[in-house]
């Protein structure tokens, strides 16, 4: 599990707690669903990565970024060609 990662140039401590809830602090990101690759655990890294990558941005545009993202993501990732 890493422990640190730099968004944008600005390092973030990651902690990841297999607990309810998100979190996202200033300089440190809680990944409240762990780190997996279920639906929650991914939406929650997604979600808080924008929250360290775009400060600035709104709750409401987050989380509609990160569901659409991460639909997207696990679409591509268990899409089975038949
Ligand atoms: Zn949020």
């Amino acid at each position: 599990m890493i422990r640190t990662h730099k968004f944008c140039g600005k390092e973030y401590g990651i902690i990841a707690e297999a607990v309810d809830g998100v979190c996202c602090y200033n300089e440190t990101l809680i990944l409240a669903n762990g780190v997996d690759m279920t639906a929650n655990s991914t939406l929650t890294v997604i979600h808080e990565a924008l929250h360290a990558i775009r400060p600035e941005m709104t709750e409401r545009d987050v989380t509609e970024i990160s569901n659409e993202l991460n639909k997207f993501m696990r679409r591509l990732y268990t899409f089975k060609p038949k």
